[in-house]
């Protein structure tokens, strides 16, 4: 095995507010090795966009993080200075791209404005020569050829009211990869794009992973994006990961009740004639998490431990994990939701 170029260990995150101490994250723990895509899954509050923020160090200040360990090239993150996360790690080796592209770009101005300033920012914590500002535009229109964008050279003095969403969320990738960042984190990126245009940028992902075997962190609730794209692929609900292993195994074969679910209610995957399954409930709010496995109000297999015990995430066959009680108990058991 190779080794990993993230290693999440026990990451515990509460978020204190009025009083009260909500857990965001429980004892999540994964590794993710370099040029890998791990896909993160699970319905809205489930935490995946707070790991994600928590590996950036871009948490809000209610935000505590009780223990664990984030290991990215050998260095705890959680032990960095801010300062050091700015000049360091946070858009040089760890990049972040997320769902709305025009709330990243700065209105007021041009797109060549942005990247340069970008460049040029990375230079100065290099302590590298500074370009000219003439080799910085080249610099920058390279990258925008580089994700796609037709004529380059014209288009990086346009506004980013100027491009359309896809072509936004082209300059963000660009950005993010200028400065060859090994971990790329993706926050349901392509969500608000149509079909066509998301295809085109899972490509462009693919492309600039396999050419810069950059990671990928790749966060969606659509599981059939992330068949496409990920290698490794992780169920998170409540806080925890349900489940976790080679995206094949996960999505082919299913252990936890919960995943099955998500992948009852993905369209495309469904039988002919049979309805889509609506999982009945909701996420809890963090404030009102349930004793024992978070999911038993909404699980139909539940029995009575499930509402006093939480599982743990433990290995079912080979690197494959799951956080059933039922199925840690009595082996593979096939979940008939419909
Ligand atoms: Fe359902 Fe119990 Fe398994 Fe939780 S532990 S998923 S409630 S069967």
């Amino acid at each position: 095995m190779n080794e990993p170029l993230l290693e999440v260990n026990s990451l515990t995150l509460d978020y204190h507010l009025a009083g009260k101490k909500m857990r965001a994250l429980d004892k999540v723990s994964f590794n993710l090795e370099k040029g890998q895509v791990m896909g993160v899954a699970g319905e809205s509050g489930c935490g995946k966009s707070t790991m994600g923020l928590a590996i950036m160090g871009l948490l809000p200040e209610i935000a505590r993080i009780p223990r664990g360990e984030i290991i990215f090239q050998g260095d705890d993150l959680l032990r960095k200075s801010p300062g050091e996360m700015d000049k360091n790690i946070r858009g040089q080796k760890i990049s972040m791209i997320f769902q709305n592209p025009q709330n990243a770009l700065n209105p007021v101005f041009k797109i060549g404005t942005q990247m340069t300033d970008i460049l040029r920012f990375q230079e100065i914590n290099k302590k590298e020569k500074k370009s000219s500002r003439k080799k910085l535009y080249e610099m920058a229109v390279t990258q925008l050829r580089e994700t796609g964008i037709s004529d380059p050279g014209e288009r990086i003095y346009n506004y980013p009211f100027e491009f359309s969403g896809g072509m936004k969320q082209r300059v963000m990738i660009a950005m993010a990869l200028s400065s060859q960042t090994s971990l790329l984190i993706a926050d349901e990126p392509t969500t608000a794009l149509d079909l066509t245009i998301e295809a085109q940028i899972l490509e462009l992902l693919m492309k600039l992973r396999s050419k810069y075997d950059t990671s990928i962190l790749y966060i969606s609730h659509n599981l059939g994006v992330l068949s496409q794209i990920s290698d490794r692929i992780m169920i998170m609900y409540a806080g925890r990961i349900f489940e976790m292993g080679p995206t094949s195994t996960v999505l082919g074969s299913p252990r936890h009740p919960y995943s099955s679910a998500l992948l009852e209610s993905l369209p495309g995957r469904h039988t002919k004639g049979k309805r889509l399954l609506s999982i009945p409930g909701h996420v809890p709010s963090l404030d009102q998490l349930p004793p024992g496995c978070s999911f038993h109000p909404r699980c139909p297999f539940a029995e009575d431990e499930c509402s006093t015990r939480v599982p743990d995430l433990e290995m079912v066959s080979s690197d494959h994990w799951s956080a059933c009680l039922l199925d840690q108990r009595r082996g593979r058991q096939k979940w008939k939701w419909t």
